[in-house]
């Protein structure tokens, strides 16, 4: 998503991705480089194949369950994968980077809704990851002097709205995809808890568009551009939607019942995740445009009947 609006904005844009979680079909085969982060050398061969400015890293496992099951994997891909990205930026002189870090590295925080200042203790090594990463962005810009935004993700949610990109998960996590495809097989989709202490009882969270969020990644690549300070922002609408609030507008867009039943409630979900976007919104001057639920559950409809 943020690759067509960088290039509808009129920039170049190379894409690496070694496929292990990511669709080949998702990148014009002349733009996309097929390499894994721990090859050092082939990023910094990129790198220069022509001027480079900047880079936006998006690289990572992202699943919080497995994260719990299998932690090395999350070290070694999401914080030696980008220790290895980031040695290659200081060899081939890339000094700017964004980066996708998650509202996860604030674990289960206390003060709703979350400003960038609350601690950051993750409590997964997902989160934990992170967090590492977000640290030695800290340190390569303390002492080489590179330049980052950290962009901590709420509930990213939603596709194009032309269903150009959207969420192809394998195993699907996410609740919306889940609630859509309850619509469209009959299989009934669970609901992890309702006893959590929110207005209905289910967890709330802060779905923030693809859209929205792309255009978060170009406003903060710009004030790179502009020789702005390293950042860490908050990328969520402020507005928090309970489970069964976004199940209700799923029903209202695709006209039929969800099926569903409660089950427990998920190891590891705070009840409420909602964020603080003002840091965002003023030094940015970015606003969510496509966040409301109806677009969200809209432009997901509209990607799973591709
Ligand atoms: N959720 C649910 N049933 C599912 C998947 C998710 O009730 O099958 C809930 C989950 O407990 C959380 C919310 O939906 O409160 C969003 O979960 P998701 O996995 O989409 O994103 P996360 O909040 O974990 O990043």
């Amino acid at each position: 998503m943020t690759t067509l609006e960088l290039l509808a904005a009129g920039y170049d844009v190379v894409v690496v991705d070694n496929l292990s979680r990511g669709h080949r079909e998702a990148v014009e085969p002349a733009r996309l480089r097929v390499l894994d982060l721990a090859d050092t050398e082939g990023l910094i061969a990129v790198m220069r194949e022509k001027p480079c400015d900047a880079v936006i890293h998006f690289a990572a496992y992202s699943a919080v369950g497995e994260s719990m099951r299998v932690p090395e994997i999350y070290f070694q891909n999401n914080v030696a994968g980008s220790l290895s990205l980031l040695t290659a930026m200081r060899r081939a002189e890339v000094g700017k980077i964004v980066f996708s870090s998650t509202a996860a590295v604030y674990g289960m925080p206390v003060r709703m809704p979350i400003a960038e200042s609350e601690p950051s203790v993750p409590v997964n090594p997902y989160g934990e990851s992170k967090v590492m990463v977000e640290k030695m962005l800290d340190w390569f810009d303390q002492i080489h002097g590179m330049k980052s935004v950290c962009l901590r993700y709420f509930n990213a949610a939603g596709a194009d709205p032309k269903a150009r990109a959207g969420e192809d998960h394998n195993p699907e996590t996410h609740l919306i995809p889940l609630l859509l495809r309850a619509v469209k097989t009959g299989q009934p989709v669970t609901i992890f808890g309702t006893d959590y202490p929110t207005a209905d009882g289910t967890c709330v969270r802060d779905y923030i568009h693809v859209t929205d969020l792309a255009r978060a990644h170009i406003a903060a690549l710009e004030s790179l551009f502009e020789g702005g300070t390293s950042k860490k922002y908050n990328v969520g609408t402020g507005a928090g939607l309970s489970v069964k609030q976004v199940l209700t507008a799923v029903e209202a867009v695709t006209g039929r019942n969800v099926p569903f039943e409660t089950g427990p409630r998920r190891e590891g979900d705070p009840p409420v995740l909602v964020a603080d976007s003002a840091r965002l919104r003023h030094e940015l001057n970015w606003t969510p445009q496509h966040s409301s639920v109806e677009q969200i559950v809209e432009t997901a409809w509209r990607w799973m009947n591709r």
